[in-house]
């Protein structure tokens, strides 16, 4: 569970990207925050990795405080998947999903028997596992993204609108994709838009924010639809 406690946040400029907001994600569930540009969806999400932390208020994870807890062991935890999915350039696809747990101290046998697993349930072709990067289509590149996210099998996903970047048809066989894997892992995902269509599709809870990061409303997405 991902809990926000009355969570403001102002930047050094003086901006205020969110405005004291509390907000619950249930363990196992997929959240979606939705709101226009500039919203604070960003700032509301690096906040449970502590990339940011809030000028006020208390980041829950399990039931601790973010900043109580060691920041390597709170981040080995939390995957986190962006739009450009940020993939090293040099490493072939294989390495770049067993890079990080490598470096964790698995073994590389292990991390890449596990790496080709997750390409393949991420809906890969195994002989992707050797080529580069540049040599996948946006789309392939988003997957390898997740999969990567998930070697290190972190009981939470953040996902900062990983799917725009791509061309509508694929976006939606990465959504599909993503609800997949969500019931067969039951990740705690909290999911970035600015999308309402792709946040109802996605969401078992929809957050809706406003400009100046205030929580319009927590809804199911029927109550969204209704409207
Ligand atoms: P803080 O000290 O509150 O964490 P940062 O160190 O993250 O703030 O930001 C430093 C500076 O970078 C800000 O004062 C701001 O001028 C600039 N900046 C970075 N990203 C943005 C953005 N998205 N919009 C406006 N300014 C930004
Ligand atoms: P969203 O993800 O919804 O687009 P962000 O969380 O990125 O929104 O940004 C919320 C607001 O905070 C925006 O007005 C943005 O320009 C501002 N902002 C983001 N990062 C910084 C920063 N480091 N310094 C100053 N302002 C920032």
């Amino acid at each position: 569970m991902i809990e926000f406690q009355a969570v403001r946040k102002q930047y050094a400029n003086g901006t205020v990207a969110v405005e004291e907001l509390s907000l619950s994600v249930p363990t196992g569930t997929v959240t979606v925050l939705v709101g226009p540009s500039g919203c604070g969806k960003t700032t509301l999400l690096r906040m449970v990795n502590r990339m940011i932390d809030p000028s006020s208020g208390t980041v829950l994870v399990d039931g601790t405080d973010v900043r109580a807890q060691d920041p390597a062991r709170l981040r080995r935890g939390i995957g986190y998947v962006i739009q450009q999915a940020g993939l090293f350039p040099h490493r072939s696809i294989l390495d770049n999903i067993a890079t990080v747990p490598i470096l964790d101290g698995r073994s590389r046998r292990d991390a890449r028997a596990r790496a080709a697993e997750l390409l393949e349930l991420v809906g890969l072709p195994a002989e992707l596992a050797k080529r580069y990067p540049a040599q996948l289509s946006g789309g392939q590149q988003q997957r390898v993204g997740v999969a990567r996210a998930l070697a290190a099998d972190p009981p939470v996903l953040l996902m900062d609108e990983p799917f725009s970047a791509v061309d509508p048809v694929v976006r939606e066989g990465l959504q599909d994709e993503l609800l997949r894997l969500q019931g067969e892992l039951g990740k705690t995902v909290l999911f970035v838009t600015h999308d309402i269509d792709e946040a109802i599709k996605l969401g078992e809870k929809v957050a809706v924010l406003r400009q100046g990061g205030h929580l319009a409303q927590c809804a199911d997405p029927d109550e969204l639809l209704a409207e």
